[in-house]
């Protein structure tokens, strides 16, 4: 279509507008006076050195990261429950010396050869370098309180703790171990669910992982699953939501499909405090909420109830 009838005063204006460019960088450079740099910032700001204080989220109390770190990372002021990683996770439930990893050496294929904005392959690579970690979860065998376990605990720094099949293969792992001998498992989920980069591979998880569980538990050995913040969708459908014991840490987000996604399809009003640990308490999904710093000791008073001899 011909728009030149329109005339640019009908909308207020006679002129043209200048046109804005930036300045010439040929003229810029060879301008003879030097306009010296000045310091964006004073020298003593940046004497401070960075991520030395954590703001808490719920009650914004300044908490120094040291003190936050010998807390297990629970705000000492509101008792916030930060994220923890797996490995100081692991050294703060078992007895000194007595963890040893089973299948670390695991690591994806990318067997889809995935490729979106950036590869899966480059994403696994930078969560490596960021993490330490080669996947999503460390598994292993250790003693809390005497209590010999097997134990998987998920990081959410890695890819958002997704189940991909190296999570998947190496909880599975674990369990068998656990079911030839014959000792408890405990599993430890912090995760947003299946790795959608591996597509329907980590879907098979689900079923891989909830199988081997079955042969655990027809064994009579307990399994315990403790859900941290947050616990979400395939990882909430397969073992995390099938423990003999459901535990989670206070106020993390529990749930199968988000709060928007249940919200925009029911067309409902969600009530208060909906998808976490309290919540769900309530509705007996979970069976106990347990802080941090207590559930070492509530956890070998649980196996200990549960029949697991300290040794
Ligand atoms: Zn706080």
């Amino acid at each position: 279509m011909d728009f030149s009838f329109f005339k640019k005063s009908w909308f207020g204006s006679d002129k043209d507008a200048p046109a804005v460019t930036p300045p010439n960088q040929a003229t810029t450079e060879t301008s003879f006076v030097k306009v010296p740099k000045l310091p964006t910032s004073s020298p003593k700001k940046n004497n401070i050195p960075k991520g030395m204080w954590v703001k808490c989220p719920k009650c914004s109390r300044l908490v120094y990261d040291k003190d936050l770190d010998e807390n297990l990372k629970v705000c000492p002021g509101c008792a916030h429950h930060f994220p923890l990683d797996a490995w100081s996770r692991i050294f703060s439930l078992v007895d000194e010396n007595s963890f040893q990893e089973l299948n670390g050496q695991l690591t994806s294929k990318d067997p889809l050869g995935f490729k979106a904005v950036d590869s899966y392959k480059n994403k696994l690579q930078k969560n490596q370098k960021k993490t330490g970690m080669l996947d999503a979860v460390v598994t292993g065998v250790g003693k809390i309180n005497k209590h010999k376990v097997a134990l998987g605990v998920m990081d959410f720094r890695f890819l958002g703790g997704s189940m991909g099949s190296v999570v998947g293969e190496k909880l599975t792992r674990i369990i068998e171990h656990a079911t030839s001998k014959k000792i408890p498992v405990i599993i430890f989920s912090s995760s947003g669910g299946a790795r959608m980069y591996e597509g329907m591979l980590s879907l098979m998880q689900m079923a891989k992982t909830c199988g081997a569980l079955a042969y655990h538990s027809q064994k009579n050995l307990p399994y315990i699953s403790v859900l941290t913040n947050p616990t979400m969708a395939g990882v909430m459908a397969s073992y995390a939501g099938v423990g003999d014991l459901i535990l989670a840490e206070p106020e993390a987000t529990i749930g199968f499909a988000g709060r928007r996604v249940i919200k925009d399809t029911t067309q409902a009003e969600l009530p208060d405090g909906f998808q976490t640990s309290e919540f769900l308490l309530d509705r007996g999904l979970i069976d106990s909420i347990i802080p941090r710093k207590e559930m070492k000791d509530r956890l070998s008073y649980f196996l200990e109830f549960l029949g697991s001899k300290a040794k």
